[in-house]
């Protein structure tokens, strides 16, 4: 039996939308649409939850770079760092190779420009609290406002204040967070914006972010003009621990234009 001409119809009509909607291979990809949300919106949908694998080690310290600025390498906080901007030592409690927030929030002696920043973490082993009272403490870069330090593993709170989000604006691109008590990782590449000899941006600042060696921001943008920026850490009244804290600054191999493309 032959099957009818309307569902043979139907077919060569359905067969002729998906060519009409596939895409000329030349052709760029669309942007989907955004949607416009508000400030720690409980509504936004959450960044899917990704295991980072080891590509960071977790179990113990990593070693810096041998051009690094080491910010703190485990000993004590008093030569780089100031407690809240004041000209105090810190008072974070240093044991076992790692300082552990005491006393308020404490930041850079040193200012930084265009930079790698690398900052080892670990919310406590005993959970308490939730959303943003769950391990809370934050990475703060000037201009580029805060990187989200919390425990959200397991920890619903609005996307744009989760672990790995640039705080109240832009959340992670997935939850990259380990266990509760287990070290995590932030490398950070800021670039800050670059200006004419008007004073007018012509690049702006951008932000590279790795959770625990995942991509969770990338090339993220900052119109507003800002210069060089202490780094500070939040105390936001939880017990997170740091380690192994340092930057190297970013520059070119040599001033020279790169050669001319090739002629094919
Ligand atoms: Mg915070």
């Amino acid at each position: 039996m032959s099957p009818r001409p309307v569902f043979v119809l139907g077919l060569f009509a359905l067969g002729a939308l998906v060519i009409a909607q596939e895409p000329k291979k030349d052709e760029p990809k669309k942007e989907p649409e955004k949607k416009q949300y508000k400030s720690n919106d409980m509504s936004r949908p959450r960044p899917k939850v990704v295991d980072p694998g080891t590509t960071t080690p977790s179990d113990q310290p990593g070693k810096p770079p041998a051009d690094a600025v080491v910010l703190f390498d485990g000993t004590s906080l008093k030569e780089e760092w100031t407690r809240g901007g004041k000209d105090a030592e810190p008072q974070w409690k240093i044991e076992n190779g790692y300082a552990e927030i005491k006393g308020g929030g404490i930041n850079t002696k040193k200012r930084f420009g265009d930079s790698q920043i690398h900052i080892e973490w670990a919310t406590p082993k005993e959970v308490k609290g939730n959303s943003q009272g769950r391990g809370n403490s934050g990475v703060y870069l000037g201009g580029f406002g805060e990187v989200q330090v919390l425990d959200s593993f397991n920890n619903d709170t609005y996307p744009d204040g989760q672990a790995g989000a640039l705080y109240g604006r832009f959340p992670p691109l997935v939850n990259a967070s380990r266990k509760p008590g287990e070290w995590q990782v932030y490398d950070i590449v800021a670039e800050l914006p670059k200006t004419d000899a008007a004073g007018k941006v012509t690049r702006p600042g951008r932000i590279t972010v790795l959770h625990n060696g995942v991509l969770v921001h990338h090339a993220v943008e900052f119109n507003n003009k800002f210069g060089e920026f202490t780094i500070s850490l939040q105390d936001h009244g939880n017990p997170v621990r740091y380690r192994n804290i340092w930057v190297r600054k970013l520059g070119q191999y040599d001033d020279g234009t790169p050669p001319p493309e090739k002629k094919k």
